[in-house]
């Protein structure tokens, strides 16, 4: 395992880190953690030092989960990084609470890195900031040896995360950055590298579409590695990212991510222009299967059918490819793009801002024919 100094927080964290939002249901519905546990510990067997989750996670029980493993976990080896969203807590005390939520489930004394979460706009980050707010019942959690480190998640645009890095407020920032989004994400990794922040990626496999379509990305193929080790290693050797945080559901997944970690190799100038030259500005486009917009009041299962779209553009408009990923992948129904009466609720949590409810209609309407 390679690891890279965080930052400017004086901690150094291995270049793979594990995302939390993948563990499998049957992993932990029954209350039995067992199975996730062990993900858990061969990411740590392996180098993993960098652990990062958050409330609701896995149906609210990821960090119990990690809370488990932590167990017989020495302390001295490993970081755990969580996060307070504006859905959870509004002011300062309400933001404590969640904070002692946090403590409690991961069974820690300090969590490591404190993420103010999603800040999707710069409105939701004076909300963070404003008197009162979430980000000072964080300040005080701080003083307390409760945090160590205060950071932020976010899905701005590269001008707006330069806005933000360059306050110099927060320590780390958490973004999605893969191969397919990296041309509209690369201004804001720039800006939080010259600030001197310790940098996350999280969503490094596009939501698993990169695997998923080995045809279409093979110009990310390095030698004999897989597409995924590719893919995390496009954003590895770059070396402005510290890390890249996958979620892993299995052992075997952790195994091949901790392969992008060896033999990392500067990468040659101009090759980021080489990447771009194979991306379409449609890929910018693509549903990364995050779920921030999965509540609608009509109960549409929006990231399964946004996922299933990604086959529409992906195939360059064949339908069928489009139904057979709800039919096979998801086991959803594309007539349920009908239920949306397009209120507009999700359209704005969409961290891609992508026009789902235009999206979900031509799914109707493909679905009658
Ligand atoms: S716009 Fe449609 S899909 Fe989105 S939340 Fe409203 S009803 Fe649901
Ligand atoms: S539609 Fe947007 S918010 Fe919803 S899962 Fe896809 S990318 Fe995420």
């Amino acid at each position: 395992m390679i690891y890279r100094p965080f930052g400017k927080t004086g901690k150094s964290v291995s270049v793979i880190g594990m995302g939390g939002m993948r563990f499998k249901k049957e992993d932990y519905a029954q209350g039995d953690y067992t199975r996730a546990v062990a993900v858990v510990h061969k990411a740590h067997e392996m180098g993993i030092n960098y652990f990062d989750t958050a409330p609701g996670y896995c149906d609210d029980t990821s960090e119990k989960i990690y809370g488990e493993a932590f167990k017989t976990m020495d302390r001295s080896t490993y970081y755990v990084s969580t996060k307070c969203g504006l859905w959870n807590a509004r002011t300062a005390k309400e933001g404590r609470k969640m904070i002692d939520q946090s403590l409690e489930r991961l069974g820690v004394g300090t969590i490591d890195f404190y993420n103010m979460w999603s800040v999707k706009t710069l409105d939701d980050y004076r909300e963070y900031l404003k008197k009162g707010g979430v980000y000072e019942g964080a300040l005080e959690a701080q003083r307390e040896g409760l945090i160590s480190h205060i950071c932020f998640t976010t899905h701005l645009n590269g001008e707006d995360i330069a806005k933000v890095a360059h306050d110099d407020i927060f320590e780390a920032v958490t973004l999605g950055y893969n191969a397919i989004n990296f041309a509209y994400r690369q201004k804001g990794i720039d800006a939080c590298h010259d600030a001197g922040l310790g940098i996350v990626t999280m969503n490094p496999l596009g939501g698993g579409i990169i695997p998923a379509h080995p045809d279409y990305f093979s110009f990310l193929k390095q030698g004999d590695s897989s597409l995924a080790v590719s893919a995390l290693r496009f954003i590895l050797s770059q070396n402005k990212a510290t890390l890249a945080i996958p979620g892993f559901s299995t052992v075997e997944e952790v195994q091949e991510s901790v392969l992008a970690a060896q033999d990392l190799q500067p990468v040659p100038d101009g090759y980021l222009d080489d990447m771009a030259a194979h991306l379409t500005s449609e890929l910018n486009s693509l549903c990364t299967t995050c779920s921030y917009c999965d509540s609608c009041p009509e109960e549409v299962p929006i990231p399964k059918l946004l996922d299933s779209y990604n086959m529409h553009i992906l195939s360059g408009g064949d339908d069928q490819q489009m139904f057979a990923r709800m039919k096979n992948h998801w086991g959803v129904d594309p007539e349920l793009a009908a239920k949306c009466i397009a209120c507009g609720q999700c359209e704005p949590l969409c961290t891609q801002k992508l026009p789902i409810i235009e999206r979900l209609e031509y799914i109707a309407n493909a679905s009658r024919h």
